[in-house]
């Protein structure tokens, strides 16, 4: 089992922001349903995978990246989302919750946006009415009580 961390590569739409991601297996794999993840993806859900910050890292166009902090979050902490500003592409996120010490990843951007597929959904609250549950996932009302 110690076989070396694949690296999978991620880019914004215009491709001016590139990125790489040395985990073997993101910590989380996620379909976030609250509403603040609605307005900045501008669609019904976000699919997000989660990994170690240290093994996500920016390999192109930095300069590009943006972010914009939200504290008013409905977890009460502190949400920081990147995006490209030339595209417009929402890219990462972080949150206080975690110390700063995992990047939450749109994995629409990932270049196999297939390769992980989400294994749980949260803020089921605000499902899109027309919107099934995940076949096989752990659905939770908000946030679970624990990450894993
Ligand atoms: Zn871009
Ligand atoms: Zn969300």
């Amino acid at each position: 089992m110690s076989a070396e961390p694949t690296i999978h590569r991620g880019a914004c739409l215009c491709e001016s922001i590139k990125y790489e991601i040395t985990t073997a297996r993101p910590s989380a794999r996620l379909l976030c349903h609250c509403r603040d993840c609605q307005k900045s993806t501008g669609s019904a859900f976000a699919t997000m995978v989660a990994v170690p910050k240290a093994d996500c890292r920016v390999t192109q166009g930095s300069e590009s990246l943006r972010s914009y902090a939200l504290s008013t979050t409905k977890s009460g902490n502190t949400m920081t989302r990147s995006f490209c500003t030339k595209c417009g592409s929402p890219l990462f996120a972080g949150t206080t919750k975690y110390a700063g010490s995992v990047t939450i990843i749109n994995a629409g951007t990932l270049d196999d946006p297939t390769k992980w597929p989400p294994v749980l959904e949260v803020f089921c609250t605000n499902r899109m009415e027309w919107l099934r549950p995940l076949e096989g996932g752990r659905q939770f009302d908000e946030e679970p009580p624990r990450h894993q």
